[in-house]
C-alpha cells in the first residue's frame, strides 16, 4: 500500500470512530432575555451577571467533564443561578399580585422522553430539583401548586418559607406594575409588562460524553400575574424540549407565545424534519414566526454533535456556553430586531 494510500485510510478510521465514540460535550446556559442593553447596564451589574454565568456555565461543564450525565450539568448550572438573586427564578423570583413568589420549573432527558415540571410553588427552594425528582421519582409530568409541595415534602428537597424569596429591586417593578395596573387596562398593562417585568428566566441545555441531551428551565413567571397565571417555562414542548435525535431547547420570553407557538419543540421537529441546522431552526422561529406576532424573547440550542445556537429577537440575552477544548464564553447584549410590546 502506498504511504498516500495509508494515510488516507487513516484519516477515513479516525474520522469514523470520532463521529461514532466521541461525542463532542457541551453546555448552553441563559439568564432571561429582555431589553438588556449597554446603556442600561451599569459595569458593576454586568461585571455581577458575567461572573455568575460564568460559574453556572463552569459548574455544568465540570459534571460533564466529570464524566457526569447531562441531566445533572444541567441541574448543577441551573441551582447556581436559582441560588443567585441576579435572576427571576428561585432567590430573585418576581412577585405575583398578591406579593408573593409562585415558581415554575421543568426538565427533559433527550435519550428517554422522560420530562418532570412543577407549576406555582412557593416554597421550593431550587424548583429544578423537584422537576426532576417528578421526572424520576413519580408517574406525572406535571404536577402544580399545594400538590407539588406535598410531593417535595416526601423527597430529599430543601424547603424554605415563601419570603426566602423576597428582593428590594423585585418588590419595587410589582409597585410599579400595580401603579400601571391603576391607570390603564389589564391588557395594555400586560404587553407594556411583557419585557421587563418579567426578565432573568434561567435555563441550560448540555449534552454528555454519552451523546445523551438534556435540557431544563426555571422562571418565578412574571410580574404581578394574578388568577394562578403559569407561562412556557414548566410546559414541555413550550419552553423545554430536549430529542437526542435533533436537539434540545431552553427558552425565555413571554411565555403566553411561546405556549401558543410551542416553540421549544417546533425548532427541534423542523431540525428533526425539515433537516434544518439548530441554528437555521431557531432562527425561523424566534425571528420569523414570533417576529410576525410580536413574540418576544430568546431560546438557546444544541444539538448531540454540541453543536450551541443562540436566537433572539429581543436587545439581548444572559447567555453563556463552554465546549469541549474550548473556554467558557459569555454574552450579554445582542444585535437582534427589537420588539417594544
Ligand atoms: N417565559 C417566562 C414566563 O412567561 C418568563 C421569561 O422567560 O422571561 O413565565
Amino acid at each position: 500500500m502506498t504511504t498516500a494510500k495509508m494515510l488516507y485510510l487513516g484519516t477515513v478510521l479516525i474520522a469514523s470512530f470520532t463521529a461514532q465514540f466521541c461525542t463532542a460535550q457541551a453546555i448552553v446556559i441563559h439568564g432571561g432575555a429582555g431589553v438588556i442593553t449597554r446603556e442600561g447596564l451599569s459595569p458593576e451589574q454586568e461585571k455581577a451577571y458575567r461572573i455568575k454565568l460564568k460559574q453556572a456555565v463552569d459548574s455544568g461543564y465540570d459534571v460533564l467533564a466529570a464524566g457526569g450525565s447531562s441531566l445533572d450539568a444541567v441541574s448543577a448550572s441551573i441551582q447556581i443561578m436559582e441560588n443567585s438573586a441576579l435572576f427571576n427564578a428561585g432567590k430573585g423570583a418576581v412577585y405575583n399580585y398578591a406579593g408573593q413568589h409562585d415558581l415554575d420549573s421543568s426538565i427533559m432527558d433527550g435519550s428517554t422522553k422522560m420530562a418532570g415540571a412543577v407549576a406555582g410553588v412557593k416554597i421550593v427552594k431550587n424548583p429544578i430539583k423537584l422537576a426532576r425528582a417528578v421526572m424520576e421519582k413519580s408517574p406525572h409530568v406535571l404536577l402544580a401548586g399545594s400538590g407539588a409541595e406535598a410531593f417535595a415534602k416526601t423527597q430529599d428537597i430543601e424547603l424554605v418559607p415563601n419570603s426566602y424569596f423576597d428582593t428590594k429591586r423585585r418588590l419595587e417593578s410589582l409597585q410599579r406594575a400595580k401603579q400601571k395596573l391603576k391607570l390603564s387596562s389589564w391588557n395594555e398593562v400586560d404587553k407594556d409588562l411583557s419585557i421587563d417585568y418579567k426578565m432573568g428566566t434561567v435555563g441550560a441545555v448540555a449534552v454528555d460524553k454519552n451523546g445523551n441531551i438534556a435540557a431544563g428551565t426555571s422562571t418565578g413567571g412574571r410580574t404581578a400575574k394574578r388568577y394562578g397565571r403559569v407561562g412556557d417555562s414548566p410546559l414541555i414542548g413550550a419552553g423545554t424540549w430536549a430529542d437526542n435525535s435533533s436537539c434540545g431547547v431552553s427558552a425565555t420570553g413571554h411565555g403566553e407565545f411561546f405556549i401558543r407557538y410551542n416553540v421549544a419543540a417546533d425548532i427541534c421537529a423542523r431540525v428533526k424534519y425539515k433537516g434544518l441546522s439548530i441554528q437555521q431552526a431557531a432562527d425561523e422561529v424566534i425571528q420569523k414566526e414570533l417576529v410576525d406576532v410580536k413574540g418576544s424573547g430568546g431560546v438557546i440550542v444544541l444539538n448531540a454533535n454540541g453543536e450551541i445556537a443562540y436566537s433572539f429577537n429581543t436587545e439581548g440575552m444572559y447567555r453563556a456556553q463552554r465546549s469541549e477544548g474550548k473556554p467558557a464564553q459569555i454574552d450579554i447584549f445582542g444585535q437582534a430586531e427589537k420588539i417594544t410590546n
